[in-house]
């Protein structure tokens, strides 16, 4: 079978490979994949910048974003063939830490962790993998190859979750939201906003593509003009870009009480001039900032939940270049209308067809 493999730390080592094909252990179920997207974390594995492969390896096999099917499955699991699944990323520390220890391995305090197709275990952009019933999370069929999009949404579902547990720290009903980054991050946050019924504005640089039309189709408001000319007093804003000046300039836009979300990672080694005024508007008026990375579980389920209610017509605008195996090569290509784009294993009846699109270029990790 194929699988598509980098050799971490080495640029320009991307290959279409013959791997031996998956052996399920007790407990694992055999994944046919059906698509395997592709995100910035990909392309840095490929610069050389991250990533590791399994100990003893050389090679990695490439791909955390994934849509497969399962073909066995054991009895003793809730899955059964023609399932679809998003197969989850993380594996919990060998430890494990206190938060490994209760199946929340996004929150892992000592760093042992591993994550299929970048740190340390085999991903996803193969024909077959094999893959522990207990990180397979089922996904509706009505969802098709959209289910692709339930790893990245995770994240935005976690980065909800632990805003809504700060915001409740005060009695709180934001109505105002700001996300910064129009790429598939950035516009699934801002349709988990919109869901939750807030006033959502969209902040990106693209003038033209198909950002703007995705946004105005959630409801919310997309803006291209520069932070200090969309307003103030959001309630929310997720940061999506790893943009380090709009990181800096973020807390400035949010009201008394405001909650700002860093889904995107700086580049390393910036030096930036911190306003002497952060530490006082963050004190003055109990503003917060916080990371998030990742995801569990319970992250997967509410976003296979979310997109299962989704408009189908919406997220086909999302995936919007799907590349057959045999031109794997091109799919790691970026195109100036990228939002995502996935690698098709497996074609799926009634899928939508692919549409020109935008660039996936947020800096956000999974
Ligand atoms: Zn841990």
């Amino acid at each position: 079978m194929k699988a598509v493999t980098a050799v971490p730390g080495h640029p320009e080592s991307l290959q279409l490979d013959e791997a031996a094909d998956p052996e399920p252990g007790p407990g694992e179920l055999l994944i046919e994949m059906v698509v395997a997207g592709i995100c910035g974390t990909d392309h840095e594995i490929l610069e050389g910048d991250i990533g590791y492969p399994p100990s003893g390896h050389d090679r990695l096999v490439l791909g955390h974003e994934a849509l497969g099917k399962v073909v066995a499955a054991t009895e003793e699991s809730d899955f059964g063939p023609g399932d679809l699944v998003a197969p989850i990323v993380r594996r919990p520390d060998p430890v494990p830490c206190a938060n490994c220890a209760v199946g929340e391995w996004d929150m892992c305090r000592n760093g042992r962790f591993t994550e299929a197709g970048i740190r340390g275990l085999d991903g996803y952009a193969a024909e077959r993998v094999s893959l522990p019933a207990n990180f397979a999370v089922k996904v509706s069929s009505d969802l098709g190859h959209f289910g692709v999009l339930v790893e990245p949404a995770s994240i935005v579902a976690k980065a909800w979750e632990h805003i809504v547990r700060i915001g409740s720290r005060a009695e709180w009903s934001p109505s105002r939201v700001l996300v910064t980054g129009a790429g598939p991050i950035g516009l699934l946050a801002a349709l988990f906003a919109t869901r939750l019924g807030e006033e959502v504005h969209v902040l990106d640089r693209a003038t033209d593509g198909p950002k703007p039309g995705l946004v105005g189709d959630l409801g919310a408001v997309y803006h291209n003009e520069g932070l200090d000319r969309i307003g103030h007093q959001y309630d929310v804003v997720l940061e999506c870009t790893g943009d380090i000046d709009l990181v800096s300039a973020v807390p400035a836009v949010t009201g008394p009480n405001g909650v700002v979300c860093l889904a995107g990672v700086t580049d390393e080694g910036h030096q930036v001039i911190v306003n002497s005024d952060l530490a006082r508007n963050l004190v003055l008026e109990n503003r917060t900032i916080f990371g998030t990375v990742n995801s569990n579980r319970r992250h997967y389920e509410e976003a296979a939940r979310v997109l299962a209610q989704a408009d189908p017509t919406w997220l086909g605008q999302i995936v919007n270049r799907r590349v057959p195996l045999d031109d794997w090569r091109e799919a790691y290509t970026r195109q100036p209308d990228d939002v995502k784009t996935v690698i098709e294993f497996l074609p799926l009846k009634g899928a939508v067809p692919a549409q020109p699109g935008r660039e996936d270029s947020s800096g956000v990790p999974s």
